[in-house]
């Protein structure tokens, strides 16, 4: 059996999965990581709750914020994570911490074409490398190396890269996050938050149909409904101007790691966004590469809709036995 984690600020999800070339789930539980003092603790509650005590063989753990030497610091979390005193907890030879996004470039192999959305089917190149960037909470983006006939995912702090605008008015919103947060990199645009920035900026004035407050943990939704719904132009705007970024950013990706392979697309917002991820800006600003745009157009890419292929990915990560 494997043992598999995704451990975020807000929410820990943990998992049993069989050893398959596909991993099959056994058993998932999600716990509000901020009720706990350790990844310990919530270990411990797992592994209890199980009705026979499972044989677990190996064990990985996706962790919000980057890791260094097997020890993670967690964003916005007052524990950290270490790996040699999460194996001795639960008695286990075996476990890795991966930086989540490292992890859920674990599951691409393994998705099924029901998982994906195609944006550009493009032409693929199975021997050339992969990229993943995924908006969410935060930013993140991994690669996945091609190397001796398969992939190795590697993390990147790509999210915290400087913010490139494109035009007059993302040059606009670049002022404007500068003059906020001193510095903008791509995550102040690209994330729930970043959603929240950009309307800010595009509708200084408040918006009605967003209601009264906009804040960072309920207005990326209330914004997108309000575009998706068109009721608001501002708000259509403001999902518009995100989205060119989004596509951008995942051009400049491909450009970064050759990603003849495909670049994947995950995290939460996209797959709730789907009608204006598929509209046209997201491909027409991943396209606009001159003069590589040729190159641009052979990318294969497509969204994640699995909202635990991290958590997937992880499990792959347990079953090949690599560290
Ligand atoms: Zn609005």
């Amino acid at each position: 059996m494997l043992l598999a984690g995704d451990i975020g600020a807000t929410k820990t999800l943990l998992g049993l999965f069989k050893d398959r070339p596909r991993p099959e789930p056994v058993d998932l539980r999600a716990y509000t990581t901020l009720a706990y003092v350790s990844l310990e603790a919530i270990l411990a509650e797992f592994l209890a709750a199980q009705p026979v005590m499972p044989l677990v063989t190996a064990a990985s753990f996706g962790v919000a914020g980057p890791i260094i030497e097997q020890v993670a610091e967690l964003t916005n979390v007052p524990w950290r994570v270490d790996a040699a005193a999460v194996a001795r907890s639960i008695g286990l030879g075996r476990v890795t911490l991966l930086n989540d996004l490292q992890a859920m470039a674990y599951s691409v192999p393994v998705l099924q074409p029901s998982e994906l959305v195609v944006l550009q089917e493009g032409t693929r190149v199975p021997s050339g490398n992969a990229a993943l960037i995924a908006a969410g909470t935060g930013l993140g983006e991994a690669l996945l190396h091609q190397v001796a006939g398969r992939f190795v995912p590697s993390p990147t702090e790509g999210g915290h890269a400087d913010f490139a605008p494109r035009t007059p008015r993302e040059v606009g919103l670049l002022e404007w996050l500068i003059a906020r947060h001193g510095r903008a990199d791509y995550e102040r645009v690209l994330s729930g938050p970043g959603l929240v920035n950009v309307h800010a900026y595009l509708h200084p004035d408040g918006c009605a149909a967003c209601g009264p407050s906009v804040d960072a943990v309920t207005g990326p939704a209330a914004i997108s409904r309000a575009a998706l719904e068109g009721r608001c132009a501002r708000c259509v705007e403001t999902l518009d101007l995100f989205v060119a970024v989004y596509g951008a950013e995942a051009g400049n990706l491909a450009l970064r790691s050759v990603a003849t392979a495909g670049v994947f697309v995950g995290g939460g917002i996209a797959p709730k966004i789907l009608p204006a991820m598929r509209a046209g800006a997201f491909m027409g600003a991943f396209l606009d590469k001159a003069p590589m745009a040729e190159f641009s157009a052979r990318v294969p890419v497509a969204i994640i809709l699995n909202d635990r292929a991290g958590l997937l990915g992880a499990a792959v990560h347990a079953g090949q036995g690599v560290n």
